[in-house]
């Protein structure tokens, strides 16, 4: 793995990319990895051992194609669309990882979708529905991670949003999400496909158990 350029530069670059990076997955475990010759079915699943054939891009390509859009806003100056849009992205993120997480230990759709919708809030999916499956607080599951200052710097840009968007009655609303707030969200949507990625491969790809299909879509 550490003779790969692709997986060097999609796990330490730090600089804001101009596209989502692409990695690839395993279906019999949902391991992702970098590495293109395992996207090519060239060698074995790193962590099941299963040959590969049938290995998926991830993300997706409509993942791909709102990625870009962001960008594109980004780059324009769009710094309110960019928070709004980079904040739905994250929380459809999270949303991923616990469905993930979820059928890998054997849950079926109709468990899935009603865990889910039983927690609606992004604050107890992270306060109380991460740690149960996981074990781990989603903070000290980052921090371990080398993401140590995400979940505070997500809050933020989470709390501005909300602010611009809704009449706080105990605040006032905030006027603007500024050029500094929408850079910070792209650092933030950059490094959440790194988390993902890890987390993935620590709480699905471990937790799995001989089922196919993660996602199971
Ligand atoms: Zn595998």
């Amino acid at each position: 793995m550490k003779k790969s350029p692709q997986i060097k530069g999609t796990l330490h670059s730090t600089s804001s990319s101009s596209e989502a990076p692409t990695y690839y997955e395993c279906p019999d475990c949902g391991f992702l990895s970098a590495d293109a010759r395992f996207g090519a079915g060239e060698i074995p699943c790193p962590h099941c051992h299963a040959s590969g054939d049938s290995r998926r891009v991830f993300p997706p390509d409509r993942i791909r194609r709102l990625d870009s859009r962001i960008r594109h806003y980004h780059e324009v100056g769009e710094s309110e669309i960019v928070v709004i849009l980079v904040e739905t992205f994250l929380e459809s993120t999270l949303e991923d990882i616990i469905d993930r997480i979820l059928a890998s230990r054997g849950a079926d759709v109709k468990v899935r979708e009603i865990v889910l919708d039983g927690q609606r809030a992004i604050g107890a999916r992270i306060g109380r529905l991460f740690p149960h499956l996981t074990g781990e607080e989603f903070e000290e599951a980052a921090s371990e991670m080398g993401f140590r200052e995400f979940p505070r710097r997500w809050r933020k840009i989470r709390q501005a949003r909300n602010s611009f968007i809704h009449d706080s009655p105990f605040k006032g609303p905030q006027e603007t999400l500024d050029k500094k707030m929408a850079d910070e969200a792209m650092d933030l949507l950059d490094q959440s496909y790194k988390l993902f990625v890890l987390m993935n491969n620590r709480f699905v790809a471990d937790g799995s158990h001989g089922r196919t299909h993660p996602a199971g879509k």
